[in-house]
């Protein structure tokens, strides 16, 4: 760490007015700008800190002024009482950074162009809106239908809105049809199946088993493809769904272009007037009043799309080489050289995972420390626990493979109820945040707690930070100063 430490330039709304101030202009440090704070970029920027040399410092910057543990957004869908306070963090100079740090959080704000050393935000840091830099990583993630995850700067009140509503909307759902058996889908289905063991959910999903059991090829530097999944895994998923009454229709897909036309349902997802038929491709029809549609993740690689299309991949993931570097698509790339990638935006093999961005930036930082230092960087190499799985279906069941050399995929229940406890929020969330204004949970996070017999209850840990749960802004005054 420096020992130079304050702030620098026109004061910013994510920076305390208890940091000491100081008179040294911005420009005595060499900026790496981390575009997005959540898993990926985040634990870049804990890993980073100790590697940077005195001269550098981090400008983390996220657009949505809150980050979240998606892991638990499955179960905030469906579970009434399920509250954003469980798994949500407010990004601010004191979460992210220790008092007197010269890293720097901007937030709420965006990067909205990428240039050669040179990023433009859409609002002023520093008195400018344009930040230049050493180097640039995009860790700018995914989107997913709303209220999945947030649309771009959602506010927190709005998106815990739109979750109740879900849950209110499920509830009163006689049968609900299920777009795609893919991790989400299946999740939710085990969240619902939970806690409405009588209604009638159906799941559609076009592969011949749930997940990616069929093999689809291999990753290459022009398209991003997800590993096949065990065919282990894929079994025990079904055979627990089917035994909960859940109808499963393989090898087909819902026919959302008819469900275009006129007199149809519509194709959008959520609550129907009513039980509608839902035709299939194959011309078979679900009957439903509700349909849950997690399918159409798409990275958030728009700035990449501006600045050089022929970066991204055929399907529309950053490429990246063996050292996260961005592959740039023709000799004058504004991207070439100085921009990395990491986590759900970018090709790197493997699931896009929290667990492969937490792997991500860790090795990223290495790689940068080594960059810095004039040293020889090391490949990226995935680590080898990325192959396991674990699929929760509520609290009262899932599946977990791990994958071992020689043997290969062994089921490994019992990580299943290591997940429920609190869906890793602590380890994989919590844990990462460590400014001068601890983040803790303040309700846990366990089903357990909550809705039996579908009446809701919510108990406090025992933390000091007593909070109401009930408040989305509550998460906001759950921050109390660090104790260690
Ligand atoms: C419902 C659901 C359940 C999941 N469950 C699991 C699970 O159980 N286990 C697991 O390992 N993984 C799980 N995942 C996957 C995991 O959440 C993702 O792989 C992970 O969040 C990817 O992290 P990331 O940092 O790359 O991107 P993201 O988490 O998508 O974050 C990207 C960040 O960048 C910000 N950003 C984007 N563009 C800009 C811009 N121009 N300027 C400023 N900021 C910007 C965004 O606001 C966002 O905060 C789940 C995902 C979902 C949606």
């Amino acid at each position: 760490m420096s020992s130079i430490s304050g702030l620098s330039g026109p004061s910013q709304s994510s920076i305390s007015q208890s940091t000491t101030p100081s008179t040294t202009p911005s420009t005595q440090w060499k900026n790496i700008v981390i575009i997005g704070a959540s898993v990926a970029g985040h634990t870049l920027v804990n890993a980073l800190i100790p590697r940077l040399p005195a001269s550098y410092r981090i400008v983390l910057v996220e657009r949505n002024d809150f980050t979240f543990h998606a892991s638990c957004v499955v179960r905030a869908l469906v579970v009434p009482g399920f509250n954003v306070t469980q798994f949500v963090a407010p990004v601010t100079q004191e979460t992210v950074f220790p008092a007197g740090s010269r890293h720097r959080v901007v937030c709420p704000n965006s990067v909205v162009k990428l240039r050669r050393n040179q990023v433009w935000l859409e609002k002023e840091f520093e008195g400018q809106d344009v930040l230049d830099f050493e180097m640039c990583i995009l860790a700018t993630g995914a989107q997913s239908p709303a209220p999945i995850r947030p649309m771009p700067c959602t506010s927190l009140e709005e998106w815990q809105e739109a979750l109740v509503q879900s849950q209110q909307d499920i509830a009163a759902a006689q049968s609900v049809l299920i777009v795609g058996g893919g991790s989400c889908g299946i999740e939710v289905a085990g969240e619902i199946t939970d806690m409405y063991p009588h209604k009638k959910v159906t799941i559609v999903h076009w592969d011949v088993g749930l997940l990616h059991p069929s093999d689809s090829g291999g990753n290459t530097r022009h398209t991003y493809v997800p590993p096949k999944t065990s065919q282990k895994l894929s079994n025990a998923l079904e055979s627990q769904l089917t035994s909960r009454g859940v109808r499963l229709i393989l090898k087909d897909r819902v026919d959302l272009e008819s469900a275009k036309k006129p007199g149809q349902w519509g194709g959008q997802p959520g609550p129907l007037p009513g039980l509608c038929q839902i035709p299939l491709v194959s011309g078979r029809i679900v009957e439903a009043d509700y349909v849950f549609n997690p399918t159409g993740n798409r990275p958030n690689a728009s700035l990449v799309a501006f600045a050089d299309p022929g970066a991204l991949t055929t399907n529309g993931y950053v490429s990246v080489d063996p050292y996260f570097r961005v592959r740039p698509g023709t000799q004058e790339s504004p991207l070439g050289g100085q921009y990395y990638a990491i986590g759900d935006v970018s090709n790197t093999p493997g699931w896009k995972t929290a667990i492969a961005g937490i792997a991500e930036g860790e090795a990223l930082a290495v790689i940068l420390g080594d960059v810095l230092r004039g040293q020889r960087p090391q490949p990226y190499q995935r680590p080898s626990h990325l192959r396991n799985s674990t699929v929760l279906l509520g609290s009262k069941g899932g599946a977990a493979i791990m994958r071992l050399p020689i043997i290969g995929n062994i089921r490994t229940d019992w990580v299943v109820k290591k997940k429920d406890r609190d869906f890793h929020a602590g380890t994989n969330f919590f844990a990462r945040f460590r400014g001068a204004h601890r983040i803790a949970p303040t309700i846990p996070v366990s089903v357990s707690t909550l809705s039996l017999n579908g009446r809701t209850h919510l108990q406090n840990s025992g933390s000091n930070n007593q909070v109401n749960a009930h408040s989305p802004t509550a998460v906001r005054h759950a921050v109390a100063p660090r104790v260690n």
